[in-house]
């Protein structure tokens, strides 16, 4: 174990958490323990180990060396009690509502959240008895009106994806207490580096990981951290049995990803101001939402619960849905691909991709208009990524 870096800044947590020299060779890089299943000395052993009467491993199902140092960085950076690693950003959020609800119970959405997140909640999980609302969280009277004596979970992301809302997480949480429910943030977009949720009073965080925490576009991974040990356990037991654990050889690129998170953050956030700036003066564009604008309606909350703005924007261009199509066609520098958080720069259209499969009237209801674009901002020089905007926008 490293030493206590719970009040340590930012950069040191990313770079130290979870990272110390192996005890039996010094190595500074993690070893990559790929193994399925850890030898017991004796019956005994494997039967304290069984009963968790005594720590240590058994079978990587439930937990590995690799993955669970990977664990201890998360929740460190999220200030939770402790992490569950899973394969993906979707494990993470199944593992939580396989855990924590069932039959009868009621979940309160974000009307846009990712896409699959949402899909999920309604279509699957809804064969199984749990039942869902989703409106616009950024309303908190739209919350109140959805909140049933059977709401067991409000889940939100902030920012929203892919329309850049901002929910008031300590708000949400005074909700949430107020019912009995739990606040599940899905902190992807801020990463840990510029929101921690917990300390405004939500119950539970998850992350696709494979987003801006590795951050090189090279492993689908994911994370859920609790605020309480028990929650912690609930959710791990369902992880355990859904079999949605990460790989060992994954955790240990995330943990090199990890390790430049803020350096990342600060230069894709620092990009993503000027290309927003750029954005909002050219005539060619309709609007632009981006936290760090003083045009975005939620400007000041984005300033009270957030260090920082983030590498995500939205904007549509004039002329709708053809013309963002053309935009998408001809720029050159940055790749015309879903995902985002990575350190190159990519774009894409949610009405025709990652927000497809939702009905278009209630694509509409949520903000995603049709021509909208989202636009994951690197770490690429600013002069090339604005030069490359200028000249799609002259194809336009
Ligand atoms: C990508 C993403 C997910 C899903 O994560 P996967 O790792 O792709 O399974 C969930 N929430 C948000 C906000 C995302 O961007």
């Amino acid at each position: 174990m490293s030493h206590d870096l719970s009040q340590a800044g930012r950069k040191t947590q990313t770079i130290h958490a979870g990272q110390y020299p192996d005890a039996t060779t010094g190595a500074l890089s993690p070893p990559i323990y790929q193994s399925s299943t850890f030898a017991f000395t004796d019956c005994a052993q494997g039967a304290a180990r069984f009963a968790g009467t005594e720590g240590g491993y058994i079978y990587t199902r439930m937990g590995n060396p690799t993955t669970a140092r990977l664990e201890e960085a998360i929740a460190t950076l999220e200030g939770g009690t402790g992490a569950v690693t899973t394969s993906s950003g979707m494990g993470a959020l199944c593992a939580v509502i396989f855990g924590l609800l069932g039959s009868g119970d009621h979940v309160v959405g974000h009307s846009s959240l990712y896409g699959p997140s949402r899909m999920v909640i309604e279509a699957d999980f809804k064969r199984f008895g749990v039942e869902s609302t989703f409106v616009d969280t950024s309303d908190l009277d739209q919350v109140r009106a959805a909140v049933r004596p059977n709401t067991r979970l409000i889940l939100i992301e902030t920012p929203a994806n892919p329309t850049i809302v901002l929910s008031d997480i300590k708000a949400l949480a005074a909700i949430a207490e107020e019912q009995g429910a739990w606040l599940l943030v899905d902190n992807t977009f801020a990463s840990p580096v510029n929101q921690r949720p917990l300390a405004l009073g939500a119950h539970i965080v998850m992350h696709s990981m494979t987003k801006f925490i590795n951050g090189h576009t090279d492993v689908v991974a994911g994370v859920v951290v609790a605020k309480d040990a028990e929650l912690l356990a609930k959710i791990a037991h369902a992880h355990h049995y859904l079999g949605v654990n990460m790989d060992p050889h994954q955790a240990w690129l995330v943990l090199r990803g990890l390790k430049t998170l803020s350096l990342r953050m600060r230069e894709s956030e620092r990009n993503a101001q000027r290309v927003a700036e750029f954005l909002e003066q050219h005539p060619k564009v309709a609007w632009v939402r981006y936290p760090g604008l003083k045009s975005h309606p939620q400007h000041a909350l984005a300033k009270a619960q957030m260090d920082g703005f983030g590498g995500l924007i939205s904007f549509e261009v004039k002329g709708g849905l053809e013309a963002g199509a053309r935009l998408l066609d001809h720029v050159q520098l940055m790749t015309l691909a879903v995902s985002l958080g990575g350190i190159e720069t990519l774009i894409q259209h949610p009405g025709s991709m990652t927000h497809a499969a939702i009905p278009r009237e209630e694509r509409l209801e949520a903000g995603i208009s049709d021509g909208l674009v989202r636009v994951s901002i690197g770490c690429e020089d600013v002069e090339d990524l604005l030069a490359d905007l200028k000249q799609a926008l002259q194809q336009v």
